[in-house]
């Protein structure tokens, strides 16, 4: 089944609701980057709290671009997300060991490290894209982009992610889900949000029993009356273009550019974000620097 995105909104109007089921896109980045468990993992919450995220903005051709440098074993996890909530992502370091709290759970959290920032960054096809920071809490990338909603963005709000691995390593399910709580919300709208979320199972747990997107959603919601809306399919899509890869060429300076005319041999790039290989003759690359 393709991955999907469900939006909903609560019929008293307080409380909005994203959920996602991104399987497909965290087992797509795995065979991309070749993660090992822990990286597949981190990898994929940043790319489904950031499909999420960028779905929500509701600004044609924006996109959203979600960072997270938590100074762990990892390195930076970095995720981009068209306006649809199409994305593609990379990890710094991913081939990390195994890292587990107890047998059979990811250690996350210990992988990113908490000794960091999360960054969001928001191109809203205005002349600065807006950037916003957190200190990271606990590096386990749910509570960092729900403290990230509240402090930076004023938005009181909770994100659960989930990401599966199955015994082969594959991505047996992931997914997630963003509440919202609008402006002036009663607190008993609050409190009863907070009660839901307290004692329902982790995402995972909710995805490995198999639950819809609807019923996640009324899951943590403890069943609120709730409107959705028509869901969409999204994947992990990349934008590379000979162009781009050419940019990060240049990036590599005048020296370097020079001993690889000096090599007389062709030199394969690959982009950051997918598999696509482009290969540059020594005379492109003769071409890029006079360019410069
Ligand atoms: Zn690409």
């Amino acid at each position: 089944m393709p991955d999907q995105i469900l939006r909903a909104m609560s019929t008293d109007g307080w409380v909005k609701a994203v959920a996602i089921s991104s399987r497909g896109i965290v087992e797509r980045a795995r065979q991309i980057h070749t993660t090992t468990p822990t990286a597949t993992a981190a990898l994929g919450r940043v790319l489904t709290a950031c499909s999420m995220l960028g779905n929500m903005q509701k600004i044609e051709e924006s996109s959203l671009t979600l960072q997270v440098k938590g100074g762990g074993p990892l390195g930076t996890v970095l995720a981009v997300s068209d306006a649809a909530g199409n994305v593609r992502g990379y990890v710094q370091n991913p081939h990390v060991s195994l890292l587990e709290k107890y047998a059979g759970k990811l250690d996350v959290g210990a992988a990113v490290g908490t000794n960091g920032m999360l960054t969001v960054i928001r191109d809203l096809q205005m002349k600065e894209p807006y950037v916003g920071s957190v200190e990271l809490v606990s590096g386990e990338i749910g509570d960092d982009v729900t403290a990230y909603l509240a402090q930076s963005e004023q938005c009181p709000s909770s994100c659960g992610l989930g990401v599966l691995i199955d015994t082969d390593c594959t991505v047996r399910a992931a997914g997630g889900f963003i509440l919202q709580l609008l402006p002036g919300a009663p607190d008993s709208v609050i409190t009863r949000l907070e009660q839901a979320l307290s004692t329902t199972d982790s995402v995972t747990k909710m995805l490995d029993a198999g639950m819809s997107l609807p019923e996640m959603l009324r899951k943590v919601t403890d069943g609120m009356e709730l409107e959705f809306f028509e869901p969409a399919e999204v994947s992990y899509k990349c934008y590379c273009t000979r162009e781009r890869v050419e940019a990060t060429l240049v990036s590599l300076g005048r020296k370097e550019l020079q001993s690889i005319i000096d090599e007389g041999k062709p030199i394969q790039v690959e982009c950051q974000f997918c598999d696509t290989e482009y290969k540059f003759t020594p005379e492109d690359v003769r071409r890029i620097l006079s360019g410069l």
